[in-house]
């Protein structure tokens, strides 16, 4: 589809993974009434596909934030969040494209705790473990990659690229 881009995971591989995930999330809420965050944008492709597979009642809601200019974290969350007295006395489940130093998702978590959650849940496609600079490790994740800028199901590079059915590598 682009020559600049690398397939790094196919569009079938994301499916497999994805079913079990979803299987494994219904398994364990199956007795509470799981609350679903997609953080925008990101993660809004991940988190489609991933409903479809979830199969007990679920409330879905959307935040957006954001912290990568181009390829580069810029270090800081911008966090143009609705207020998120949603979540209080809700078991909440993040979902997020990455996890990679780990700003975004603590500082959502946190966030989300202080908004009264009664527990709270992390689910990445993505898991980069060797940018790591917080500790916090995803509850649910898809894949681990190595330390490479990715993009397609649903991730961008200056917000191209989201459209991609598959997980590839821009070259240069
Ligand atoms: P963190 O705050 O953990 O450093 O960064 C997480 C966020 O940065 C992810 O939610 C994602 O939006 C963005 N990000 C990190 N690595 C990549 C990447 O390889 N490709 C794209 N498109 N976004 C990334
Ligand atoms: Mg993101």
């Amino acid at each position: 589809m682009d020559k600049n881009i690398t397939k790094l995971i196919t569009q079938s591989a994301i499916r497999n993974v994805v079913i079990g995930l979803g299987a494994t999330i219904t398994h364990d809420y199956r007795k509470r009434d799981l609350t679903v965050v997609c953080l925008l944008d990101g993660s809004l492709v991940f988190t489609a596909n991933l409903l479809l597979q979830i199969r007990i009642p679920v409330n879905l809601y959307s935040i957006k934030v954001s912290s990568y200019e181009g390829k580069e974290s810029s270090g800081v969350v911008k966090y143009d969040g609705r207020d998120l007295e949603f979540c209080k006395d809700k078991d909440i489940l993040l979902i997020d494209d990455i996890l990679d130093s780990g700003l975004t998702l603590s500082t959502v978590v946190n966030d989300v705790k202080n908004a009264g959650a009664v527990s709270v849940r992390t689910c990445v496609l993505l898991n980069k473990q060797i940018n790591r600079q917080i500790d916090i490790e995803p509850d649910y994740k898809a894949f681990d990659i190595e330390n490479e800028f990715v993009v397609g199901f649903g991730m961008d590079y200056n917000g191209l690229h989201r459209n991609l059915p598959y997980i590839g590598v821009l070259k240069g």
